[in-house]
Formats: C-alpha cells, structure tokens, sequence
C-alpha cells in the first residue's frame, strides 16, 4: 500500500470552471496535495502520457481532449491513496458512477470524465515522474 496516487483535472473540468469544487473534493476527502501545476499537454505529450492506451480505439479521441485545453496536474498524499481516489472519483463511465463522487457531479460523459486517477501504485509514481522533478514536491 502506497499513500501517492497522481490527478489531472481534465479539459473539460477545467473549461467547465470546475477547478475549485473538484480541489474541494479531494481536500475535504482527506488529500494533501505534494506537487500541482496548471498546464496544457501537445498531443504528442498527450500520446506520451497514454501510451499504455495507444491500441484502444478511443486513443486518437482520447489523447486529441487531452491536448484540447488546460489541464491540473497534482501529486496527492493519504494513507491508501490510489485506492480512495478512485473511490472518490468513481466509475470510468459517469452514468455508472456512484453518488457523492466527482465524476457523478462534474463529468459529462466516458470519454470526457473530468478527472484522472491513477490505477495502481506503479502508475502513480510513473505519472507523477511524468510531470513532477524533485524540486516541485512538497
Ligand atoms: P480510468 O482509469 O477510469 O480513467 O479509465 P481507463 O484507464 O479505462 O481509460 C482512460 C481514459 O480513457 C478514461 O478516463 C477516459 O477519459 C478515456 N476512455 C475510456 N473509455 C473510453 C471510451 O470508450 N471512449 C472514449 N472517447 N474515451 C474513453
């Protein structure tokens, strides 16, 4: 068990003026924040990132929302971290996700889901390395 999981609020969060709420979220559930920045990812940073994805039809689509705006890039702290984010964030499919979590509140649909959650403790650290150097940790 780890107590790093990494985020991004994504386009459509962002462009939505959803920044604040969704930081409210994830500090109210008990995160504390290591590294953020506010950036907006090329495509082929975008297809970097989602490498891992690159044989799933919905990569092109994926990758083309990510670059498609700013996005919150963060390093988040708490005990068992990658599993209660995903908890908060909920299912991939915001028709399926539970009450209560970000994605039931702020996203629109399966592809543009307002937030990222990484899916394991290894993902975690090779996300957060990704954006994040040592000097940009706290
Ligand atoms: P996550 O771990 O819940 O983010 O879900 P996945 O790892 O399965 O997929 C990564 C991201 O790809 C998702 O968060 C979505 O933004 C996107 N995605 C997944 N499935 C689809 C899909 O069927 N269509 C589109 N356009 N995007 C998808």
């Amino acid at each position: 068990m780890s107590n790093r999981t990494f985020t991004m609020i994504k386009p459509d969060a962002v462009r939505a003026g959803n920044i604040g709420n969704i930081l409210q979220m994830i500090n109210g559930a008990g995160f504390r924040i290591v590294a953020m920045k506010y950036l907006h990812i090329s495509k082929q940073q975008a297809e970097k990132f989602y490498e891992v994805h690159a044989a799933r039809p919905f990569y092109g689509e994926l990758t083309e929302f990510m670059s498609s705006g700013p996005i919150v890039a963060a390093i988040l702290e708490k005990d068992n971290a990658v599993a209660d984010f995903r908890k908060l964030i909920g299912a991939t499919n915001p028709a399926q996700a539970e009450e209560g979590t970000i994605r039931k509140k702020y996203a629109a649909s399966i592809g543009e889901n307002a937030v990222h959650g990484s899916d394991s403790d290894e993902n975690a650290a090779i996300e957060g390395n990704f954006f994040f150097n040592g000097l940009e940790r706290f």
